[in-house]
């Protein structure tokens, strides 16, 4: 059976190689199981309205669930604390439309994501894109920082979803590229 054309996102691609170098035997037919829920997860999106609402719900709620079955992984991720605001963010075609035309914050940094205000509050939070809804800290947020120890509450679930979310746009662009 062929692998259906996915896009998968880079926190999935990491975990995938997780499994790769723990588990060499069991990748293949792991990958294509993985491969195949994406796609399964795309048309499903596809014949629900086409997806970007119902995605970012469902990515909530995995994110979650995911902590829920995790109680030794606390979130610590607070209002304020912006680390992860100072990378590359890809996005969806559908979080571009969505996303472009918005007011840019007021961040003095120019690394900064150009939606981040000065008070580190992301300033299209309720539109925020699902990269930025799988990003959660399992440490301290000093962690978060250049040379910290970053480690984040996985959800595969929530990457499925995600990564259905961009197979159905077919394309990744960046928050950065933004007009
Ligand atoms: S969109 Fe919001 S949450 Fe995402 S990186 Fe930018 S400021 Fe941070």
């Amino acid at each position: 059976m062929s692998e259906p054309q996915v896009i998968v996102t880079s926190s999935l691609n990491k975990f995938l190689r997780g499994v790769r170098d723990k588990n060499p035997e069991q990748f293949s037919a792991f990958r294509v199981q993985t491969f195949h829920k994406i796609n399964e997860t795309a048309k499903f999106l596809k014949a629900n309205g086409g997806g970007l609402d119902l995605s970012r719900k469902l990515i909530d709620l995995s994110m979650q669930k995911e902590q829920l079955l995790s109680p030794d992984k606390k979130v610590s991720c607070k209002s304020g604390c912006a680390a992860c605001c100072f990378q590359s963010v890809a996005i969806s075609q559908a979080e571009a439309n969505i996303l472009t035309g918005r007011p840019n914050g007021d961040h003095p940094s120019e690394k900064a994501c150009r939606f981040l205000n000065k008070d580190n509050l992301c300033s299209v939070y309720e539109d925020r894109p699902s990269s930025c809804r799988t990003a959660n800290s399992i440490l301290d947020p000093k962690q978060c920082e250049p040379g910290g120890t970053k480690q984040e509450l996985f959800s595969y679930e929530a990457h499925i979803y995600s990564s259905a979310e961009s197979t159905i746009e077919n394309k990744i662009l960046y928050i950065k590229d933004l007009d």
